[in-house]
């Protein structure tokens, strides 16, 4: 492991972000289990980034992706490809409304990218609308759209025409309000903050049904319905990136279902094609029909990737897999709730099905991104890998394999009960810190 994290510093750019004091060296991995190169097994609870939808090398992927590889791996978008367009196919008859028209690409930053583009032609204007804490990638413009300054690499990306509006971030609502108070005052607050801070012209509304990267804040019932009406007046395409939210991680299959509202374009990567890197881009046919090219890549939509998708989304139908998500997330989020009924510096417990987030902090809400990194680290010396994430890195991001079986969130939780009691050991003046968590409607 040393030689490789060596290797790694002398060949590798250092800006590749690496989990842990001694970062780990994964080698294999089946279903919610993968195992480094020392030997040792790890629960996988955050699965690549919300990535390794249907577990780690699920045998029926495995064989599309062997099977495809053995034939024929690469065709460039000069040529028509059977397996693209029936993902395209199959991709119109799940999203909700009109969608219909795809354009694929081999990652999400790619698939945001191609949705601006979209909209942009679409409208005739540029001007975009995102939310604060958002994260839609790092190329130039995708981190312009990004609403955390440290994933903005020295203000790359911010002399684009986009602007940030206030998120739902109801545990630390920009309004001072309760979800028991909650007027959608940050919904609300997006119309004087569009006469005010744009020109009125809008090219699009861009938003995470679930900021991700962002900490896992999931918006009130009634958010997107005024979000999105709102941005419309103004002429905005609703661009929804179901990028971590999609293909059932929430207990639907999309994260905007919840909301019950219909985008104009909607972006995929991720879960999508299990680990394989895959990026989608679909819109309406009112809003496709603009996008006569160029196209933005062509390499997207290659035969071995659209294979794997085509797998893992055949897998979540016959497994049921959203279905077990929303009952394992019940499941899941009911155990974090006891935690931190006992635990207060878990301060707020959101999210949806088995994409869960915890808050860490000290008393009066302080983010506490030590603490969260220290949970990091005992759980993983206890064989349970999560994520964090956070604008002050002070959030637990929990996202198995949607395969992942009751036995082993009991298992995870139990690990994280361990994990808390020492944290507990270790800084016994936590014992102080009092509960701050607020109750969703
Ligand atoms: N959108 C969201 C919501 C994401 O979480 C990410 C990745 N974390 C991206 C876009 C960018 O995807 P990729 O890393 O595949 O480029």
């Amino acid at each position: 492991m040393r030689e490789a994290l060596e290797r790694q510093r002398r060949y590798l750019v250092p800006g590749i972000g690496v989990y842990y004091k001694q970062p780990l060296t994964l080698v294999s991995g089946q279903g919610c289990h993968v195992q480094d190169d020392q030997g040792k097994s790890y629960l996988d609870f955050f699965g690549g980034i919300l990535t390794v939808s249907v577990g780690h090398c699920h045998p029926v992927v495995t064989q599309a992706i062997t099977q495809q590889a053995a034939t024929l791996v690469h065709t460039s978008t000069l040529y028509l490809s059977e397996p693209m367009i029936d993902l395209a196919e199959y991709l119109a008859k799940i999203t909700p409304g009109a969608l219909s028209q795809s354009f694929f690409t081999t990652s999400g930053t790619e698939a945001n990218e191609t949705a601006l583009v979209m909209a942009q032609l679409a409208t005739g204007r540029n001007e975009v609308v995102a939310l604060r804490h958002s994260y839609s990638g790092r190329s130039q413009v995708t981190m312009g759209l990004t609403g955390q300054g440290a994933w903005k690499l020295g203000g790359s990306g911010m002399g684009l025409p986009i602007r940030h509006t206030h998120n739902p971030y109801c545990y630390r609502c920009p309004f001072g309000k309760t979800p028991d108070r909650c007027g959608l005052e940050c919904a609300r607050d997006m119309d004087d903050f569009i006469k005010t801070s744009t020109s009125g012209r809008l090219a699009a509304f861009i938003a995470e049904p679930i900021q991700g990267v962002g900490g896992f804040i999931t918006p009130p019932p009634a958010f997107f319905q005024e979000a999105v009406g709102i941005a419309r007046k103004y002429g905005a395409l609703f661009i929804d990136d179901e990028v971590q939210t999609g293909f059932g991680r929430t207990g639907k299959p999309f994260g905007i279902n919840h909301y019950g509202v219909e985008p104009d374009i909607m972006t995929f990567a991720k879960g999508m094609a299990n680990g394989m890197p895959v990026g989608a881009t679909i819109a309406t046919p009112d809003v496709a029909r603009h996008y006569q090219g160029p196209t933005i890549s062509t390499f997207g939509g290659n035969p071995v990737v659209m294979q794997a998708a085509l797998a893992t989304l055949q897998v979540m139908e016959q497994e049921q897999l959203t279905e077990r998500a929303a009952t394992l997330g019940r499941i899941l989020r009911s155990g974090l709730e006891q935690l931190a009924d006992e635990y207060p510096v878990m301060g707020d417990v959101r999210g949806m099905g088995l994409m869960q987030g915890i808050e860490i902090v000290e008393k009066d809400k302080a983010p506490a991104a030590e603490l969260a990194e220290e949970i990091l680290e005992l759980a993983k010396d206890r064989g349970l890998l999560l994520g964090l994430g956070g604008l002050y890195h002070n959030v637990l991001r929990i996202a198995p394999p949607l395969t992942v079986s009751d036995e082993e969130v009991n298992e995870a939780l139990t690990v994280l009960r361990d994990v808390m009691s020492a944290l507990y050991q270790a800084h016994p003046g936590l014992v102080a810190v009092e509960s701050t968590r607020i109750v969703y409607q």
